[in-house]
C-alpha cells in the first residue's frame, strides 16, 4: 500500500514511516522542511535499510499535491504536517490557520481531483479544553484555548462536514495525547528547534548540559504532587497507532474518531525522576509560576482504539526515558545539518 506522508520528516512522521515499511507499506513523503532537516532520511535508511521517496514541497501547492498523489498511485494519506507550538500560535496566529487550517483544505482537494479518499488527520487532545473529568473519552465536549487548538478543532470540524457531504470518503482523527521517546536505536528522536516548549526534551537537553535548569511550571495543582498531569504515549507505540488506523478503518467509509494514549497520567515531577534513573544524571529544576492556557490533569480513555483497531499503547514510562536519553546522548545538538 503506497501511503502519502505529509510531514514525515518530523518527529512523529518519521517514526510512523518506520513502522510502515515494517508493516509493508511504502511511505512517500513531502514535506517543506520548515520544521525538519534532510538528514532525518540517512537516519531511516540506517534503520530499516530503506531509500523512502521524499519530495520537498508544501501542502499549500494545490498544483504540486495533485501531480504527486496521481504520478504514485497512492491509496491513502496521513497528514502530519503543520505547525504545532502553542506559545507560537499566540504570537502568529495567522501563520497558524494558514499552514494548519488553510494547508488541510487544499491537501483535501487535491486529494478529491486525484481520486484518493482515505485520509488520517493528527489531531490533538488540546480539542478536549479543559475536560471536566478524567480519563478522557472521544464523546466528550471539546473546546479551543489558544489558535493552535483553535486550528486543530476547525479541521476536524471541517473534516467532519466534508466526510457528511462525502460518505464514500474514509476520514479519520487521531487526537494524540503526549507523544514522548525515540527510537530504540537512539537514530532518530525529537529535535526541536530553539527554546523546547515541551517537558520531555527540555529535561533531556538539561540532562545532555545544554541548559541549566527546568522550570516546573506550577506546584499547586489538585495533582498528586502538585505539579501537572498528563498522558505520555511512546513515539512508536504512537506509530503503531498510525498502522493500526490504516488497516482498520482506512478503507472503510465513514469518520473515525480516536483517542491515542497510554491511559495512565504521571506528574512532572515523575518523569524528572524517572529521567534521573534512566540518565544516571541529576536535572535541577526550579519551581516557576503556572503556564497561561496549562490545565492540571489529562489522560486518554483509549479502550475505542483498543476495541476497533486492536491497538493499545504497550510502552512503558523506563522505556519512554530510556529511549530519550540515548536519542539525546548519542545526538546532544539534534540531527545534523548536512546529510550524513
Ligand atoms: P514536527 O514539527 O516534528 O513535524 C511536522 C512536519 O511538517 C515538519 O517536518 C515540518 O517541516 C512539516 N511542515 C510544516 N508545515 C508544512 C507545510 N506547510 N508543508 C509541508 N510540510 C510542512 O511535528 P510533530 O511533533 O511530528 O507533529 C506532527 C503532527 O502531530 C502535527 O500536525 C502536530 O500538530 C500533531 N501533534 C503533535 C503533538 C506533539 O506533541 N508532538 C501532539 C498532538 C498533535
Ligand atoms: N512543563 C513544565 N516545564 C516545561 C515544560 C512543560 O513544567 O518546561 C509541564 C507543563 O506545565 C505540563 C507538562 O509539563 O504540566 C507537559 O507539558 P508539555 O508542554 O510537554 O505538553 P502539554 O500537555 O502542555 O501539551
Amino acid at each position: 500500500m503506497k501511503v502519502l506522508v505529509t510531514g514525515g520528516m518530523g518527529y512523529i512522521g518519521s517514526h510512523t514511516c518506520i513502522q510502515m515499511l515494517a508493516a509493508g507499506m511504502t511511505p512517500i513523503i513531502i514535506d517543506n522542511l520548515y520544521n525538519s532537516k534532510p538528514s532525518v532520511l540517512g537516519r531511516i535508511k540506517e534503520v530499516t535499510g530503506v531509500d523512502v521517496q521524499f519530495i520537498e514541497g508544501d501542502i499549500r501547492d494545490k498544483a504540486f499535491l495533485t501531480k504527486v498523489l496521481k504520478a504514485n498511485d497512492i491509496q491513502s494519506v496521513i497528514h502530519f504536517a503543520g505547525l504545532k507550538a502553542v506559545g507560537e500560535s499566540v504570537e502568529k496566529p495567522l501563520e497558524y490557520y494558514d499552514n494548519n487550517v488553510h494547508g488541510t483544505l487544499v491537501l483535501v482537494d487535491a486529494m478529491r481531483e486525484a481520486g484518493v479518499s482515505s485520509l488520517i488527520f493528527s489531531s490533538s487532545a488540546t480539542v478536549y479544553g479543559d475536560p471536566a473529568s478524567v480519563p478522557i473519552k472521544e464523546d466528550f465536549p471539546t473546546s479551543a484555548t489558544n489558535p493552535y487548538g483553535r486550528s486543530k478543532l476547525i479541521v476536524e470540524e471541517c473534516l467532519t462536514d466534508f466526510q457528511h457531504a462525502n460518505p464514500d470518503w474514509s476520514i479519520t482523527l487521531l487526537r494524540y495525547f503526549n507523544p514522548v521517546g525515540s527510537h530504540p536505536s537512539g537514530k532518530l528522536g525529537e529535535d526541536p528547534q530553539g527554546i523546547p516548549n515541551n517537558l520531555m526534551p527540555f529535561i533531556a537537553q538539561v540532562a545532555v548540559g545544554r541548559r541549566e535548569h527546568l522550570s516546573i511550571f506550577g506546584n499547586d495543582y489538585p495533582t498528586i504532587d502538585g505539579t501537572g498531569v498528563r498522558d505520555y504515549i511512546h513515539v512508536m507505540d504512537l506509530a503503531d497507532g498510525h498502522i493500526a488506523a490504516l488497516n482498520g478503518v482506512g478503507a472503510k467509509a465513514g469518520l473515525h474518531t480516536y483517542n491515542l494514549g497510554a491511559g495512565k497520567g504521571y506528574s512532572v515531577l515523575e518523569m524528572v525522576q524517572a529521567f534521573e534513573k534512566a540518565s544516571g544524571n541529576p536535572i535541577a529544576y526550579q519551581f516557576a509560576p503556572r503556564r497561561a492556557g496549562d490545565i492540571a490533569e489529562c489522560w486518554a480513555d483509549s479502550s475505542k482504539a483498543e476495541h476497533d483497531l486492536g491497538w493499545k499503547a504497550t510502552r512503558t514510562v523506563d522505556e519512554m526515558t530510556q529511549d530519550t536519553w540515548r536519542w539525546q546522548s548519542h545526538n546532544p545538538q539534534g540531527y545534523p545539518d548536512e546529510q550524513a
